[in-house]
């Protein structure tokens, strides 16, 4: 997705509160695996969005963020936020791609990251990241999971087109572990999470952007493909979800690691 695409993207999605499926109190429950945090850790947000995770981390956290994305559109809208609240010494927004990432080798002490790890794909994501953390640093993200060990032929096609890393929850914790990261806890995030506070306000959003752009075809199709992913949640939710993991790097040397 590019250029026109992208911007017609930017335009739909700032304006909702959230551009994937989440919740703020669960947030909050996967920061009480992190635990506090001094106000000198240094933590990352990568692909915040419109924040509102970072506001939560800012809000729950000492310590300094910075909010990255690669759409403009979206920080603009997440330093409003931060600027309201009061928060501009703490909470920094950079622009950039995160298959190029600002950070150096065990920089950071916390990264988060809530529906976009699947944009670089999971192991990948967490192997590169993993090295940004210092040890004991942990990174929490939130990643499409298969709920169930069989689905039916029509959603395991459609998540397995859409995603090449669609893996059952087990499967992530095996490729947690293979990537050498300690996986302290994961949790299904629920359907509201989806229903109400995700698609909810997307498709209202949708009626208003389609009837701007109504001889667009590139917004059309922009929201056809919502729809349909939509569609396939309501008819197929229960197979497939977020899940939330939250992941620490150890302290031990490696050399002091036992028979394989
Ligand atoms: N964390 C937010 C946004 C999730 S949507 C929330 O949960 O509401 C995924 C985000 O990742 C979008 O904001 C998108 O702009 C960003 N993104 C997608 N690909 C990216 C990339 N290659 N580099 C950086 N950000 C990216």
């Amino acid at each position: 997705m590019e250029g026109m695409e992208l911007a017609l993207l930017e335009e739909l999605y700032r304006g909702v509160e959230r551009q994937g499926p989440g919740d703020d109190a669960l947030t909050r429950t996967a920061l009480h695996f992190v635990g506090p945090m001094s106000p000198e850790a240094r933590i990352a947000d990568i692909g915040c969005g419109t924040g509102a995770q970072t506001m939560v981390l800012a809000s729950e956290l000492a310590g300094r963020i910075v909010a990255f994305d690669m759409l403009p559109g979206f920080l603009e809208v997440l330093a409003g936020k931060i600027q309201r609240a009061g928060l501009e010494d703490q909470v920094k927004t950079l622009q950039g791609t995160m298959e190029r990432l600002p950070f150096k080798d065990e920089e950071l002490d916390l990264i988060w990251s809530e529906g976009a790890i699947y944009n670089i794909g999971f192991g990948r994501g967490i192997n590169e990241w993993s090295r940004l953390l210092k040890p004991g640093g942990c990174l929490a993200v939130t990643e499409i999971s298969w709920f169930t060990s069989v689905r039916p032929k029509a959603v395991e096609d459609y998540w397995n087109e859409q995603y090449s890393e669609m893996d059952t929850v087990a499967g992530k914790i095996k490729r947690i572990e293979s990537s050498g990261l300690i996986p302290v806890a994961h949790f299904m995030l629920p359907s509201y999470c989806w229903r109400e506070n995700y698609y909810l306000p997307l498709s209202i959003a949708e009626e208003a952007f389609l009837k701007k752009h109504k001889d667009n075809p590139l917004a059309v199709k922009l929201v056809d493909e919502s729809r349909r992913e939509r569609a396939f949640y309501d008819a197929y939710g229960e197979y497939y979800g977020y899940v939330f993991y939250v992941m620490r790097k150890g302290v031990g040397s490696m050399d002091e690691r036992g028979p394989q």
